[in-house]
């Protein structure tokens, strides 16, 4: 049998973020709700009396809530709902005027510009392109991205601005599915999307837990592509068959 598909993960895989830390995280995180501040205030949410640290109190609680009630159930809980909800709450207080006039554009775009710190951070390794480059002109392998990210276009906008965009059949991430790796729904899910079944072949690489173990339970072969340093609390890969790469152009290695 012969591989059909290849299904990449984003962050460490084919991007990377340069001396990744929480603190840099958040303050691209609190960059990025400052500045959704101005386009709440060009549509009249936000009054002059509110002051920005409302916002980025209100916003990290139920982000923070949130993410511990991702960590249990696996679902997704996307930036456009969170905005929402903390709109919502501070309408239901009367802080705000009505916000009948925000709809789905509306969030996603305030989660496009809270996210669009965080995007600058992420580049592409220099094997990226190359590796991308030569496995388009295997004619009958199929490509796909799958990232766990709470804002689809911020995903498909890095892709684009380096041009990496039009190399992948398929683009799923957990914002847009709803759950997140390593639940195996994600996974086939993702085949679906690049007209792929669980009967074809699909090699699946990442660089943590989420990728292998999800790819695995999926019942696909998993290459681990290594990072350079530990994520805290990394948790154990108890995967058998596991193949581990240094970075993305030795997967060319394992196509046969
Ligand atoms: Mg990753």
């Amino acid at each position: 049998m012969s591989i059909k598909g290849i299904i990449f993960d984003y962050g460490f895989t084919l991007f990377h973020f340069d001396n990744p830390s929480v603190e840099r995280y958040y303050e691209c995180f609190k960059n990025g709700l400052l500045k959704s501040v101005e386009l709440l205030k060009k549509k009249r949410i936000w009054n002059d009396k509110l002051t920005d640290e409302l916002l980025i109190q209100r916003f990290s609680k139920k982000r923070e809530q949130y993410w511990r009630e991702s960590r249990k159930t696996k679902k997704e809980f996307p930036t456009s709902f969170i905005y929402k909800e903390v709109l919502e709450s501070l309408q239901e207080e009367n802080l705000i005027d009505k916000i009948d006039h925000l709809d789905e554009v509306a969030y996603e775009k305030l989660a496009e510009i809270y996210h669009s710190f965080e995007q600058k951070e992420w580049k592409p390794f220099p094997q990226t392109k190359e590796t991308l480059e030569k496995l388009s002109k295997y004619e009958d392998i199929k490509l796909a991205v799958l990232s766990n990210h709470p804002n689809h276009t911020m995903i498909e906008n890095s892709l684009k601005e380096y041009n990496l965009f039009t190399y992948f059949d398929a683009i799923v991430t957990s914002a847009k599915f709803g759950k997140r790796k390593p639940d195996p729904e994600i996974f086939y899910y993702t085949l679906e999307q690049m007209g792929l079944t669980i009967n074809n072949e699909c090699l699946v690489c990442g660089d943590e837990y989420a990728d292998v173990v999800g790819g695995d339970r999926a019942g696909m072969q998993t290459i681990l592509c290594e990072r350079k340093y530990k994520f805290p609390f990394e948790r154990e890969l108890d995967v058998q068959d596991l193949i581990r790469i240094d970075d993305i152009s030795e997967i060319l290695k394992h196509l046969d």
